[in-house]
């Protein structure tokens, strides 16, 4: 199966796609209305505009380093999941993603890296949670917060994971225990992003490493834009091989030109025998 993530509601319906994922909300803080012919993605806890407003919505580590995007390592700027006031708005936010599809992904779930967050409200839960292992509390918080988005979702929920399928590394890195989380969530998203798939072989070692990790289905994402078609053909079929479905991210075009091309490779193998029409 084959899918798009896109911020153009036209896309949405391009018949190619088995399944359409529309940015309702992304990492700038910009949000838009839900759409109800596709799947409502929404940043969680990455927000610029968010801490930009508030500068102590970030994360700090223990010498209070946030984690903003002027930092090296982080693309854009984090919010401490344990803000209970951002969080409320980010679950009406999936409430009302799910009013209009009863699909909804939630994207960028977890705290930035090992080292966060150490604000006082964390070190302040940390401390009351009967937890020893700051990780094993992070985990907790994390999953906590993915299971109340459950509840606001009659539908699929689909999560993105950072592409790290070494056992343990998601945990520590932000809080991610998939095996956790696979009791809530439906499907699992991986982008898989290059700026030009010239190879594909660390494509199926991530891909295939996920396989052997996760006990729920999931999907790999794929960087469209700008990308030879021959070589974005060759990674969706090696994304193919293991993942639930191919999506194609932000440049719904080529997306389309690849599922034409693999759709057609397709027909032509099995073309031999007069029953198969
Ligand atoms: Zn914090």
């Amino acid at each position: 199966m084959y899918g798009v993530v896109t911020r153009n509601e036209s896309e949405l319906a391009w018949s190619e796609f088995d399944t359409a994922f529309f940015e309702m909300k992304d990492v700038t803080g910009r949000a838009t209305t839900p759409v109800e012919n596709g799947v409502n993605m929404v940043s969680c806890f990455g927000d610029n505009a968010a801490v930009e407003g508030d500068p102590d919505l970030a994360p700090v580590d223990d010498t209070g380093e946030r984690a903003t995007r002027e930092r090296r390592y982080f693309d854009w700027d984090y919010v401490c999941p344990t803000n209970e006031t951002y969080r409320d708005g980010i679950l009406e936010m999936v409430a009302d993603a799910a009013a209009a599809n009863e699909d909804v992904r939630l994207d960028d779930v977890g705290f930035p890296r090992g080292e966060y967050c150490h604000c006082d409200r964390c070190t302040r839960l940390f401390e009351a949670s009967g937890h020893d292992d700051r990780l094993d509390w992070r985990t907790e918080v994390i999953t906590e917060f993915v299971a109340e988005a459950r509840d606001l979702v009659p539908g699929r929920l689909y999560l993105t994971l950072y592409p790290d399928p070494y056992p343990g590394h998601l945990e520590r890195r932000s809080g991610i225990d998939v095996d956790a989380l696979a009791a809530h969530v439906d499907e699992f998203v991986v982008p898989v992003y290059d700026m030009g798939y010239t190879t594909t072989y660390w494509v199926e070692t991530i891909a295939s490493g996920f396989r052997d990790r996760l006990s729920a289905p999931f999907s790999v994402e794929l960087y469209a834009i700008d990308i030879d078609l021959d070589n974005l053909a060759d990674a969706a079929e090696v994304a193919a091989a293991y993942g639930e479905r191919v999506l194609f991210g932000y440049q719904a075009g080529n997306g389309r030109a690849v599922v034409r091309r693999l759709r057609a490779d397709g027909q032509q193998g099995v073309s031999q025998g007069p029953d198969d029409v």
